[in-house]
């Protein structure tokens, strides 16, 4: 039996998994999970944000699904989310903004996927003091790291028949990290002649997607401003509680939701298992489990069909576990 690494995570994530894991469950797919905890309430009892047991299990496993955890503001805490994501190369962020149902979309139906670099730039976390007024953030962009995470935004928009890609960057100002990117884009671009190159500015960008997203397919982006556009992007479908994410290096992916520790909602039973349930979807794709993921994701296309189903995030009253009793009950239907 597959054996998959779980990381419940702070704030929502514990709630959130627990729906997840039910769904997953009655989808018929045999998955052995493997729990581990990482985290700022871990970090509380063991003084460790990431402790060893956590490596250990995602080394055995090469496979995890895990919830967002809190990153302590201030010095001396790296994001333990940014920490597995370099320390296992997991250098693909992958977020498909793809409206199930009827969630609240000012657009109506849209079919985005956010190609995002995971490794560097301004996120490798390189800041020094200059004096005690004065603070630098180095940004790092290298052909290594732009080079495959476009080269798997194009395979990607080729192999799912798209024919087009956006790769955004602000080379007008930044010329040499920014400009390395999009030349970079430019040349996988030659590979792919049948896919049209879009060149976005990342200002103009956010502007595009708010008055006309429909014209873009597939985007490609460096980490920082990956992060800011994906949540935006979410916003067009919805909100954070809907959108998937998948971190995939060479031979480890793990897989979890675009959103945060929301400590506004965490232990009120009203966060949206969706965007989790739906980063273990992508799992289960990973997983060679097509048949499994593809009926959970027709039975949240159904349960998000009735505004009467809807979660407080969506503008409903439906709480967390009858959220998911609702998508249990379709996914037993459609088996
Ligand atoms: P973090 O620092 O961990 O990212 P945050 O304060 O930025 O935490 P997010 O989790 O990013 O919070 O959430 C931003 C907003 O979206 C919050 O108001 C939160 O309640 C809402 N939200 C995020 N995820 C969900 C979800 N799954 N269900 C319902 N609401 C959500
Ligand atoms: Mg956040």
């Amino acid at each position: 039996m597959t054996r998959v690494t779980v990381i419940p995570g702070d704030g929502i994530g514990p709630e959130i998994t627990q729906a997840m894991t039910e769904i997953v469950e009655v989808s018929g797919v045999k998955l052995e999970w493997d729990y581990v905890y990482a985290g700022l309430k871990v970090y509380e009892e063991t003084g460790e944000l990431l402790p060893e047991s956590v490596f250990e299990s995602l080394e055995a496993n090469k496979v995890a699904i895990k919830g967002p955890m809190t990153t302590p503001i201030g010095k001396g805490f790296r994001s333990a989310n940014v920490a597995l994501r370099k320390r296992y190369d997991l250098y693909s962020n992958i977020r498909p903004i793809y409206r199930y149902g009827k969630t609240p979309a000012i657009f109506g139906d849209l079919d985005l996927v956010l190609f995002r670099e995971n490794t560097e730039d301004l996120y490798a976390g390189v800041e020094e003091q200059i004096s005690e007024h004065e603070m630098h953030s180095i940004k790092i962009i290298t052909r290594e790291s732009s080079e495959r995470i476009i080269r798997k935004a194009f395979a990607y928009a080729q192999q799912t028949g798209r024919r087009k890609v956006a790769v955004v960057t602000k080379a007008n100002i930044m010329k040499l990290t920014d400009g390395l990117f999009l030349d970079i884009g430019r040349e996988v671009a030659a590979d792919y002649p049948d896919i049209q190159l879009q060149e976005v500015l990342v200002d103009n960008m956010a502007m595009q997607l708010v008055m006309n997203p429909k014209q873009f397919e597939v985007i490609v982006t460096e980490n920082l401003y990956g992060d800011i556009l994906s949540d935006l992007m979410a916003g067009l479908i919805g909100g954070l509680g809907l959108v998937p994410g998948a971190n995939i290096g060479e031979d480890m992916a793990i897989f979890e939701a675009v959103h945060g520790t929301a400590p506004d909602i965490a232990g009120m039973n009203k966060a949206n298992p969706t965007a989790l349930t739906l980063s273990a979807c992508m799992m289960l794709d990973y997983l060679g489990e097509a048949e499994a993921a593809k009926l959970i994701r027709q039975a949240l296309d159904e349960v998000l069909s009735d505004e009467e189903h809807f979660t407080a995030d969506l503008g409903g009253t439906l709480s967390t576990t009858d959220f998911t009793k609702k998508v249990i009950a379709a996914v037993e239907r459609l088996k």
